[in-house]
Order: C-alpha cells, then sequence, then structure tokens
C-alpha cells in the first residue's frame, strides 16, 4: 500500500531519539537470539512493558523526523512510512472516534528510536518490540523491527505490514482514550484474558483504519493517503498478523503451544480481528472486551 503523490508531512509530528540509552539497551538483551526472542514473546506490539526494560542512563537527543517530506519518501523508507501512517491515523481518528465512541481524539505522541530509550512506562529497549505506553500516551517504534518480523518472525513484509503495527498500536491509544483500557484487567493471560481482548481489539481497530485509508481524504491536500491497498497489501498485513500470534511464537520458540499464557491471541483470531474491522467493522464490533466470543 503506497501513499498518495501531493501529500505533505509534519516532520514535527513524530520525534526521532538518537544516541545515549542504545548501548545500554544491548547490553540487557544480549547473550543471542534466544533472550531476545524470549522477551518478545511476552511483549511483542504490547502495551505497558514495565518491568522487562533495559537498562539506560545517559540522555538522549531528540529531533523531527526530517527527510519525510514526500511521499516519495514515506514509499522507500521505513520511518518516512512511519510518519505519513502516524498522520493518516490522526486524520481517520479525528474523524471516526467522536462519531462512533462519542469521544474527542487526541493524538498519541510518536517517537522513533534506536536500540533503547526513556518512555513514561520505564526503559525501553527495541527487543521488546514496538509498543505504546499508557502513561505518557506515546506509540514507540524501533523500525528495526520490521526486518525482524519479516526475518525471523517469517511474515511476508510489505508496507502494510508495516501500517499495521503502527495502527496497532494507535489502536492501543484509542483504547486508552475512550476508558476501555482502564477497565482491563491485564495481570492475567490464557485465551480468554483482558490482555488478550486488548489486543485483539487493537488488531480490529487497525483494520478498521485500513479499510479507510484509501478513501479517508488528508484534511491538508483533500486527497486520500493511500492507493486502494491491493490482494497482495491485505496478504501482507495477515502474514503479520499470524506472525505475531501466541501459538505461532511459542510453537516456533519451544516446539509447544501453551494456550494459559496467551496475551495477544491466536495467528487465527489476530487475522480474523483485524478482518472484523477490515470488512466494515466499528469501533463497538472491535470491542472484544465485551465480546462473548473471541
Ligand atoms: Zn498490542
Amino acid at each position: 500500500m503506497t501513499f498518495q503523490d501531493g501529500g505533505s508531512f509534519d516532520s514535527g509530528r513524530v520525534r526521532k531519539r538518537t544516541g545515549g540509552a542504545g548501548k545500554a539497551g544491548g547490553v540487557a538483551v544480549g547473550g543471542g537470539l534466544g533472550i531476545a526472542v524470549i522477551v518478545v514473546v511476552a511483549q511483542l506490539l504490547g502495551v505497558d512493558v514495565s518491568g522487562l526494560f533495559a537498562d539506560s542512563s545517559s540522555p538522549q537527543s531528540e529531533t523531527d523526523l526530517v527527510g519525510c517530506e514526500t511521499a516519495e519518501r514515506a514509499n522507500a523508507d521505513s520511518e518516512c512510512r512511519y510518519g505519513w501512517t502516524i498522520e493518516s491515523l490522526d486524520a481517520f481518528w479525528a474523524a471516526t472516534l467522536p462519531e462512533q465512541a462519542g469521544v474527542a481524539y487526541t493524538q498519541p505522541g510518536a517517537v522513533t528510536f534506536s536500540e533503547a530509550t526513556t518512555t513514561g512506562c520505564g526503559n525501553a529497549s527495541s527487543a521488546t518490540g514496538p509498543f505504546y505506553c499508557p502513561a505518557d500516551e506515546t506509540v514507540y517504534v524501533d523500525v528495526s523491527f520490521f526486518g525482524v518480523l519479516r526475518d525471523q518472525f517469517g511474515s511476508s513484509g510489505g508496507p502494510l505490514a508495516e501500517e499495521y503495527v503502527v495502527a496497532h498500536e494507535v489502536g492501543h491509544h484509542i483504547e486508552q482514550i475512550t476508558g476501555v483500557m482502564s477497565t482491563a484487567d491485564r495481570s492475567g493471560t490464557g485465551p480468554e484474558s483482558d490482555s488478550v481482548r486488548i489486543e485483539l481489539m487493537a488488531d480490529c481497530l487497525a483494520g478498521m483504519w485500513a479499510s479507510n485509508a484509501a478513501t479517508l481524504p488528508d484534511p491538508e491536500t483533500g486527497k486520500p493517503f493511500l492507493e486502494p491497498i491491493s490482494e497482495a497489501d491485505l496478504a501482507d498485513a495477515l502474514s503479520a498478523a499470524e506472525a505475531v500470534g501466541d501459538d505461532r511464537i511459542q510453537e516456533a520458540a519451544t516446539g509447544s503451544v501453551n494456550p494459559e499464557s496467551w496475551t495477544h491471541g491466536s495467528a487465527e483470531q489476530r487475522q480474523r480481528w483485524f478482518m472484523t474491522g477490515y470488512q466494515g467493522g466499528t469501533f463497538e464490533q472491535c470491542n472484544a472486551l465485551t465480546a462473548t466470543t473471541l
């Protein structure tokens, strides 16, 4: 899925952090793929990852995300694509949330970092994967994760796969500002747990955005942000949702599947909830917290 020519990007929308915390993060999650995978298993595309953070002490510098001003850059560079996707999500939820949930949309913070960074939820390492911190209402993405998703988790890759991940994290922000997050008991695990419900809802909200991103006009240009989604784009998003299913990750990491420790839902559930949103699902239909079947 590609961004249309003629759009614009506000370089201040995403904060780029560099330097400092990176080294400490590398040490804390070092020791090879095994450890990194275990950490990722616990927190992939998660929320509030406090407790698993790397130690970090040195300050980072923060700048605008520059060099992403054209659609051509958004279509060529993952960091720029992240920024453009955030702006598309802003426009979609600003138009949709008041109507469907009776709540005004407030923009989440959006940070791109490398290796490690500090957050309102503690210090974060890239090994946790992209995440949303409710305490500072900010999405954190190290775009190197997209390579991990493709090369280590076996997803097909592609732009919509990356955009799905960003939309999933903003989905957690939607849960936060609508009060859904605060109704969830995220201490438990298992196929019926609130932890899984929160994740499946974020997948569904991501699907809602994807189904509208090619028709929703950019408020600044009046033209849609994205070209129409192709079958191949959709397959990429579903491949990513499948790759981060708890059963798939457990099978790859340990050779067996233990539903009682699930925190995000199975590959089948994650794809199905994404499709529920994609096929015209509403905010209410995406609310897995109140769903009788998952
Ligand atoms: Zn999540």
